[in-house]
């Protein structure tokens, strides 16, 4: 069981397939999600759509932004492997006020490759990118831990705890 405290930061680390917004359903509310394949969806012609990536990353920042500002629970859901942004987010959250905490996905590789075969052709990726993908996570994930998150955790199931605990003053 992961205590996460509320408000909150997380940024989720992983391959395609890797169970990065299956985890993020399970457990946050969909407007506490942010996702770069939604938002390409929005502005694009599908999660997929790679061209509408800059207007896609774009407004995830600006909503990211706006949330962190008003101190809301935000679950960042792309990659993650772009260590300026990443980054960049731990710096809005310190900002804030507001833990950031990196989620890491370890999921066995064989297993991303297994989930990716069976989506739909639109939605599969070319085992070349997917493997690009998984060569890629492993060179991130060793860092994570000296990047100054809070903290770096596997997905677990969540538990919302309340931001650390004041006595009353004697
Ligand atoms: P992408 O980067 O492509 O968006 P992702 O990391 O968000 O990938 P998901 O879409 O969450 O991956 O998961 C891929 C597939 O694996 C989905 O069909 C999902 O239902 C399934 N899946 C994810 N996590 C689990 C799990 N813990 N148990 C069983 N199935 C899972
Ligand atoms: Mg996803």
């Amino acid at each position: 069981m992961l205590r996460l405290p509320d408000p909150v930061l997380l940024v989720l680390v992983g391959a395609s397939g890797s169970g990065k917004s299956h985890w993020a359903g399970e457990h946050f509310r969909p407007e506490q999600v942010v996702s770069s394949d939604r938002l390409r969806a929005v502005v694009g012609e599908g999660p997929r759509d790679l061209e509408a990536s800059a207007d896609a990353f774009d407004l995830l920042e600006r909503i990211v932004a706006a949330r962190l500002g008003r101190r809301l629970t935000t679950v960042v859901d792309t990659l993650g492997f772009d260590d300026e942004r990443r980054a960049a987010w731990l710096r809005l959250a310190v900002a804030h006020g507001m833990p950031c905490v990196a989620v890491a996905f370890d999921t066995e590789p064989a297993e991303c490759r297994r989930r990716n075969a069976a989506r739909g052709p639109a939605d599969r990726l070319s085992q070349a990118v997917l493997t690009a993908q998984l060569k890629r996570y492993t060179q991130v994930r060793v860092g994570l831990a000296v990047e100054g998150f809070t903290d770096v955790v596997t997905p677990q199931p969540v538990r919302v705890v309340p931001a650390a605990f004041t006595p009353a003053a004697a």
